[in-house]
């Protein structure tokens, strides 16, 4: 019997959902694929996994879900490991009749090949794609591409005076199907299977991978306990769950499309008021939408060590200051707390995310994209344009209008985290240590290190590198780059 395949990809949802809604508007019977692609399970050029297990974990509860969502569509959806161009000629060959297949197009030079091989192996099958990944979709961006701002702010303002305009409805759910294909879905792999370890993995996951949990989140986040309306106060929290929204790994592997989010936000405003923190809310959204504008105009740019400009910098890569920062051993206690909550969870606030990546690129001076790739790796919520817009911004290469702007992680530990509850929760070799003196770990004197009952360079390690000169050597490499 003829039918249409939905391939999906980083769009592990069924509402608002353009290749399902046009597959079940061909009048053929719907079967949904999911590949879990070798090469996503490879390793980074710097020799991490691509897909650490925190993510694995969750794009494989996210999957489960979603086949759950389909059948109750009357949509089988086949999971199988294995290149998607070379799967779906293999289910041509087994006896499926294919007619068309329907897509999401995603951003990346990587995403972008695997579609042009998926082109490719169709032969006569026609692939229809569709862009689904940004709130405003590319036809109704209120300038041409090429015009892009250079910087975030004008970018928000065109869009926010025009947001009436340039974001669209969500798209309905397909109808239930009558006719169900016989097909055998085949079982989600486990972990080992993809070449990765669950024994690191926390038994409690902090996230639940799929649609259902993005939603409760947001329910909880909006609705019930109504953060939201504080998100301005608290989002540069690190320790407390409801800091801010969590909703980023939904958001990047799709089981929430970004218009259900801007859409629930309205009702919110609409149920209560617009607030200065609603409005927070919808800035840090328009910088995600931001970074898939600038990947979308600069390509593969933003992966290249000079960033959008081409800019000239000497990049370090020394193996020890790197495995030191991935360790979470650098003795910067901020960078040290928030590269082990990394690790051990798949989850870093934004305020750790800025800092930590300022720390790698300008005060170690080792290459961006070594932090970036260790980021793709362990992040929940990895997505390529926001992650490597993001690490570009950071390390000078990118948007920033301060490029020599350099976070000092110590005044930031003491700024955000008063108390040193975050760093203690994290290293709990500082336990005795006075919260007000968990940043200054530099100044600690001989008789303190008694009084704290440890040691520097043997229970906490000496900071590595001293902060003024790492300071000043980066400025006088991005000055030299400037010419
Ligand atoms: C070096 C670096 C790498 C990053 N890599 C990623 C990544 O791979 N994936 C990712 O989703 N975010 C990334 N971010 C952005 C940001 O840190 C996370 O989106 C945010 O911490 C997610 O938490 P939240 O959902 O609670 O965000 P909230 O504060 O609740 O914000 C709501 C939503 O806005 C978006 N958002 C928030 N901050 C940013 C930002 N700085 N840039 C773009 N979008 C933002 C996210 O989609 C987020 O879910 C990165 C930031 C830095 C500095």
């Amino acid at each position: 019997m003829k039918c249409a395949l939905v391939w999906f990809r980083r769009d592990l949802r069924v509402h608002d959902h353009q290749p399902l809604l046009s597959a079940s508007a061909s009048g053929l019977p719907v079967v949904g694929l999911y590949c879990l692609d070798p090469r996503e399970y490879g390793v980074t050029g710097f020799g991490y996994p691509k897909t650490g297990a925190h993510r694995a974990r969750f794009i494989l509860e996210s999957v489960a879900e979603l086949r759950d969502n389909l059948n109750k569509l009357g949509i089988p959806l086949l999971v199988r490991l294995g290149k998607p161009e070379e799967v779906m000629p293999e289910l041509i060959q087994s006896g499926l009749d294919l007619v068309e297949v329907h897509a999401h197009d995603e951003l990346g030079t990587e995403e972008s090949y695997v579609l042009q091989q998926v082109k490719d192996s169709l032969g006569e099958v026609e692939l229809y794609t569709y862009f689904g990944h940004s709130l405003v979709h590319p036809e109704d961006l209120p300038f041409p591409l090429e015009e892009l701002p250079k910087l975030y702010t004008p970018f928000k303002q065109r869009i926010l005076k025009s947001q009436e305009r340039c974001i669209r409805s969500m798209l309905p759910l397909p109808e239930r199907q009558s006719v169900s294909l016989a097909v055998e879905e085949g079982d989600l792999p486990e972990l080992a299977a993809l070449g990765l370890a669950d024994d690191e993995l926390p038994p409690q996951p902090v996230f639940t991978g799929g649609s259902s949990a993005g939603r409760k989140r947001l329910t909880y986040y909006f609705h019930e306990q109504d953060h939201i309306s504080r998100y301005s106060e608290t989002r540069n929290g690190m320790l407390e769950p409801d800091a801010s929204s969590k909703l980023s790994p939904y958001l990047a592997l799709g089981c929430l499309s970004p218009r259900f989010v801007y859409w629930s936000l309205k009702e919110a405003e609409a149920a209560r008021s617009v607030n200065e923190s609603t409005q927070g809310f919808l800035d840090e959204l328009l910088w995600r939408e931001y970074f898939i504008y600038v990947h979308r105009k600069h390509g593969s740019r933003i992966f290249a060590a000079g960033g959008l400009d081409g800019k000239r910098l000497e990049w370090s890569s020394d193996p020890a200051l790197l495995q030191a920062w991935t360790e979470g051993n650098t003795g910067y206690p901020l960078v040290d707390a928030n590269m082990r909550e990394l690790r051990q969870t798949g989850w870093m606030s934004n305020r750790g995310r800025q800092n930590t990546a300022s720390f790698l690129a300008k005060n170690l001076g080792i290459h961006w994209r070594a932090g970036a790739q260790w980021f793709e790796s362990q992040l929940l919520d990895y997505d390529v344009s926001v992650n490597y817009g993001n690490w570009c911004y950071n390390a000078a290469v990118g948007n920033d209008t301060r490029p020599y702007r350099i976070f000092n992680v110590s005044k930031q530990g003491r700024d955000y985290d008063p108390a040193g509850d975050y760093a203690k929760h994290w290293l709990p070799e500082l336990a005795a240590v006075p919260g007000e003196q968990v940043y200054d770990v530099p100044e600690w004197t001989w008789f303190e290190q008694q009084e704290f009952g440890l040691e520097l360079g043997k229970d906490y390690p000496f900071p590595i590198v001293e902060w003024m000169p790492s300071v000043e050597a980066f400025r006088s490499r991005l000055k030299q780059a400037k010419g």
